[in-house]
Formats: C-alpha cells, sequence, structure tokens
C-alpha cells in the first residue's frame, strides 16, 4: 500500500523522480498467474509499458512472456532473460533490421499487420535459411471504448487486417516457403474498464474463427492482445485489477479449439499500479479563475496527461490542511502540461511532496528531454 513514508526514506532523492513499489508489482503478478493458471493461458508481458530492468527482471520470475514491439525491446528481453520461444513481436512498421533481429532469435511469433510486411518477412527469412512462425493481426472492427487515441482496433485504425482482404492473405500465404502461420492476433485498444468489451470481442473471434475453420484453417494459437485498464481515479481501492473476471470472462465467450492456446500481452494492467511519480512543489500562483501549482515534474516525466487527456490521482504528501482548488501543472513550455484542473489538494505550498499516482505504466517509458530537462532517477521500495 502506498503510504508517505516515501518523504522520509527518500527525502534525499533529487525530485522529480519515479517511485516503484515492488510489493504492489508482485501481489499484481501473483493475483494474475492465479487467475491465468486456471485455464492454463500464456500471458506475455508488453514491455513497452515499462523497460525499466528491475521491473522487467521481476516479471520474469513469475514466469510471463514477453511482447515487443521493436527490435529493440526484442533484445532487450533476450538480454534480460526472457525465453525466445516466448516473445512475440507485433507492430506495423517492423524495419528490415527489426524483423533480422527477430529472426535471429529464433522469436515464438510475429504478429503481421499486411500482407507487403509478411513478404518481406517471408524473403529475409529465406535468406537466413529460417522458417519465421507468423500470426495475422486482423482488424476486428471491435470498439474498445476509449480514448480515440488508444483505441486500435476499428477499421479506420492503421492496425491489423481487415476482414475483407484476409481472403487474399490467406491465398498469397500459400506462395511463401519461409512462412508458417500458427496463430491470430488481437489487440482492440488500452486502458479498457468496461469489460464488456472483451466479451464482444470474444464473440467476433469466434466469428472470424468459424470464417478460417470453414476454409479448413485451424491455427495453434489465439492472441488477443492486452488492453485491461486500471482504475486511475481509485488506486488505493482497486489496486490489482480485476484478473478474475477478466480470464474468466475469456473462458466464459471465447471458443477455442481442440489443443488451441490462447495468449494474453498485458502491459498496463501489470505495472501501472506499482510507480508513482514523485515531485515537488515549486510555486503557488494566483490565476484569475483558480491557484496554479507549479510542480517540478511535467509532461517530459509523465506524458500521458499532455498526449491523451489522461488524468492521474494527484496527492499533496505533505499537507493535511483543509482542501483548496488547484490547476496543478509542469513547467515545461506548453499549456498541455497539465495533469489536472481544478482538484482539491490540502493547502498547498512551495516544497510539498506530490505524489502522482499510477504512474507505473507509460510513464517512464516515456520520458524525454524536451527543454533539455534532466532525465530522472528511479527508486525502488
Ligand atoms: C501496447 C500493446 C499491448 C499492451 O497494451 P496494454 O493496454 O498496456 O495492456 C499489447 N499488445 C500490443 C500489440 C500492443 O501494441
Amino acid at each position: 500500500m502506498f503510504t508517505p513514508e516515501i518523504i522520509t526514506k527518500f527525502s534525499n532523492t533529487p525530485t522529480p523522480f519515479y517511485h516503484y513499489d515492488l510489493n504492489v508489482l508482485e501481489q499484481t503478478l501473483k493475483a494474475l498467474k492465479s487467475e491465468a493458471n486456471k485455464y492454463d493461458y500464456h500471458v506475455h508481458y508488453a514491455l513497452k509499458a515499462n523497460s525499466n530492468n528491475i521491473i522487467l527482471n521481476a516479471i520474469k520470475q513469475f514466469g510471463l512472456g514477453a511482447d515487443c514491439v521493436s527490435g529493440n525491446e526484442i533484445l532487450k528481453a533476450v538480454e534480460c532473460g526472457y525465453n525466445n520461444t516466448s516473445i512475440a513481436f507485433a507492430g506495423l512498421g517492423k524495419s528490415d533490421q527489426e524483423i533480422n533481429i527477430g529472426l535471429d532469435h529464433n522469436i515464438f511469433c510475429f504478429n503481421c499487420e499486411s500482407l507487403p510486411e509478411i513478404e518481406v518477412i517471408n524473403e529475409l527469412a529465406a535468406n537466413k535459411n529460417k522458417v519465421a512462425n507468423i500470426a495475422l493481426r486482423i482488424n476486428p472492427n471491435v470498439n474498445a471504448k476509449t480514448h480515440h487515441y488508444i483505441t486500435t482496433g476499428l477499421e479506420e485504425n492503421k492496425f491489423g487486417i481487415n476482414m475483407w482482404e484476409l481472403e487474399n492473405v490467406i491465398e498469397a500465404l500459400k506462395s511463401f516457403n519461409n512462412i508458417k502461420l500458427i496463430g491470430l492476433h488481437f489487440h482492440i485498444g488500452s486502458q479498457i474498464t468496461d469489460l464488456s468489451v472483451f466479451k464482444g470481442l470474444c464473440i467476433r473471434v469466434n466469428e472470424i474463427q468459424d470464417w478460417f475453420i470453414s476454409r479448413n484453417i485451424i491455427v495453434e494459437h489465439i492472441n488477443v492482445g492486452g488492453g485491461l485498464g486500471v482504475d486511475y481515479e481509485n488506486p488505493d481501492e482497486n489496486l490489482i485489477p480485476d484478473f478474475k473476471n477478466y480470464f474468466g470472462l475469456f473462458n466464459q465467450f471465447l471458443t477455442l479449439q481442440p489443443s488451441q492456446q490462447l495468449h494474453f500481452e498485458l502491459g498496463r494492467a501489470i505495472v501501472a499500479q506499482c510507480g508513482n511519480l514523485i515531485s515537488k512543489v515549486l510555486y503557488i500562483k494566483n490565476g484569475v479563475n483558480t491557484n496554479f501549482s507549479i510542480i517540478d515534474a511535467g509532461m517530459t516525466e509523465l506524458l500521458r496527461p499532455a498526449l491523451y487527456q489522461a488524468t492521474h490521482k494527484i496527492e499533496n504528501l505533505s499537507s493535511s490542511a483543509p482542501t483548496q482548488k488547484y490547476d496543478v501543472v509542469g513547467p515545461v513550455c506548453e499549456s498541455s502540461d497539465c495533469f489536472g484542473k481544478a482538484i482539491d489538494l490540502p493547502e498547498t505550498k512551495r516544497g510539498d511532496v506530490i505524489a502522482i499516482r499510477t504512474a507505473g505504466a507509460y510513464g517512464e517509458v516515456m520520458a524525454n528531454r524536451y527543454n533539455l530537462r534532466e532525465l530522472n532517477e528511479v527508486v525502488f521500495s
């Protein structure tokens, strides 16, 4: 559980810094494994959510595979000791160099997003006298009901192969000697909190499987991607995502063929709640309609609010005075560098320690040096 002990324990660490609670991560992984194991589901951790070495090691201890979206993520996963036969490689713009990295490491599967990509993988695999396992990433046209910037499974999105292209694709596959079709892959979006969305996905996957079965194609692996959301508003009340209902729903609604294996690629749900961005208040400034609390962390440390209007719970760990309303903003020269408007915080002053919660996913990995700001320290407890 998150406590203000952070203030005393890390009082010598310059702010802003990322704090990870490895105990929360472990509890999350335990819950995940015990629910996924009920059905023999395979879970690959999506490295892009957080690729900190200590986090990657903790996750590996629980036997998860890796879901990578770049050649460097494959190298990172291998370097951290993830089994190459558990590495899936997704992404709609795989470069030749990245494909070669995947081939050299004999990864489990390339999740392919277009016919031109499959042609290139076939050619590069032929150059190495190898056969690449591939899954077709199919765009199921299911609405994830999340922010439109993190919706990926609609026909208007750039991701995946559309249904009307499939006939062509499976016809073309017959002429590729260095490709083996082993799976179907889906990933419809991120931060999905309405579980009925996943039920809709299951129903759609069943229909798509029927289409394949009617053409005598039964693949070994179905991969339904990631996207399970977390509670950004009430992190302490819902520290561990509802893995029970999540996996239970797939068990109930997804029809697997005999000996078919089901795979998941979770990122956010595993690491979001174990991370906090810790910052200090630099100045309080009175505005026209509001007071600004200007903190020393900004969009350079946590891009999500500026990138897709995300909100995080903000806490003042130093004060228990009566609350006032503040716009909590960063120091970066962009108006979108704002963590929250009209937030209730105990009366806040210069030097107060501010925690921005649920920052373990898509936080540190998106840190950048805009305004030539420094990259920050990372602490663990
Ligand atoms: C980003 C991504 C994931 C992980 O998504 P989360 O919302 O973090 O669970 C899984 N699969 C693919 C293909 C992705 O691009």
